[in-house]
């Protein structure tokens, strides 16, 4: 099993070095890990959670340092959780093609200004009506997977993350959300910080990766760690539940391209 969802230091809110995530992978027998850390965007957006462009050559040599002290055949990814902001596909492009990256999340983390996953901020789910705010984030969901520059979409349901769930007549946008993906050829990143979350649900929900795998939607397992000891977290977890909607294996990315393993109880 391989952890596809690692962050590093430079986001400004993880904690551990790239070689202490590849140590406690080892520990809990992963075959290998992709770092996706936060990446640089436009400077007036989210600088506060994310290395500034001038370190993304510091953040290539960290984690190719932590690749080549791997043992062989313990796989060590280099990979980006891109935003999706409107606006800003240009500017992600041109990074992604600067450099052979391993695989690319893209995530939408905004709704205009407002970042609805920062715990700072939840008032703002009481103003607004939750029909109308899920549409607006499957809009820019949709968004993401017409830009065509991403590999997977990151926490298909992020906005559940402190208990708003989507009211029940958001299974439309879902549905259509995944059609888009499979249209596209994109995979799901599935996530297993839901779980460390007030909502203390998988990203996506069950139902959602039911769904995906009826449409032969491919996964990508990852922690979305922030420190060490969450790399890998309850991936056994993660892999009943895949096993039981279907699924017979996952991905993980090489060179922007997918390599499936067999997803195996441990
Ligand atoms: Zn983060
Ligand atoms: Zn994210």
């Amino acid at each position: 099993m391989y952890d596809s969802h690692l962050h590093t230091p430079l986001c400004k809110h993880a904690v551990g070095t790239p070689l202490e995530y590849v140590a406690a992978a080892r520990e809990r027998g992963l075959a290998g890990v992709v770092f996706t850390d936060h990446n640089p965007m436009p400077a007036w957006f989210d600088p506060q959670s994310r290395m500034p462009a001038e370190q993304l050559g510091l953040y290539h040599s960290l984690v190719e340092e932590a690749r080549a002290q791997a043992p062989d055949g313990f796989y060590v990814g280099l990979g980006l959780e891109a935003d999706f902001h409107p606006g800003t596909t240009d500017y992600v492009r041109r990074q992604l093609e600067a450099y052979p990256y391993d695989y690319v999340i893209g995530s939408v983390h905004y709704i205009g200004a407002w970042p609805f996953d920062h715990p700072d901020f939840t008032d703002e789910f009481d103003r607004r009506d939750r029909l109308e705010l899920y549409s607006e984030y499957y809009g820019l969901v949709y968004a993401a997977i017409e830009a065509g520059v991403f590999d997977a979409i990151g926490h298909l349901d992020l906005p559940k993350k402190f208990g708003h769930v989507p009211p029940e007549e958001a299974w439309d946008l879902v549905e259509g959300v995944l059609t888009a993906v499979k249209g596209a050829d994109l995979a799901l990143d599935v996530n297993t910080a839901g779980w460390r979350k007030p909502i203390g649900e998988i990203y996506p929900a069950p139902r959602i990766i039911n769904r995906a795998a009826e449409l032969g939607i491919p996964v990508v397992l990852g922690s979305d760690a922030h420190e060490p000891e969450e790399v890998g977290w309850r991936f056994g977890d993660a892999v009943e539940l895949l096993l039981e909607s279907g699924y017979r294996e996952a991905w993980v990315y090489r060179n922007r391209k997918p390599e499936p393993y067999p997803l195996e109880r441990a």
